[in-house]
């Protein structure tokens, strides 16, 4: 059982070492980390822009009464066709 103690402290002790050898590297990591966890934390609000903004992006034509609306408050019926309000889709739904 002494013997386990022993070895264990000889690793702590070259640890401690090796640690005071590399502290200028380790502290590199450390602040390489630290940067890295900054951009993770600022990034995403950045890179993406939120397309759930009212009135924002790209304006699409409603495909009954022609009225020119935001993509994102216009609904949408497969890949192009857009309707300005559920009223224009119902009456479009009718007549079709
Ligand atoms: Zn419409």
């Amino acid at each position: 059982m002494r013997e386990a103690i022993f070895i264990l402290l000889v690793i702590a002790v070259l640890l401690a070492f090796t640690a005071i050898r590399y502290r200028k590297q380790i502290s590199a990591v450390v602040q390489f980390w630290k940067m890295l966890d900054q951009a993770r934390k600022t990034n995403p609000r950045s890179e993406i822009d939120e397309p759930s903004n009212s009135g924002s992006g790209p304006l699409v034509n409603c495909a009954k009464c022609g009225t020119w609306v935001p993509e994102s408050n216009a609904i949408r019926l497969g890949t192009r066709v857009f309707y300005c309000s559920s009223a224009c889709m119902e009456k479009a739904a009718k007549v079709a």
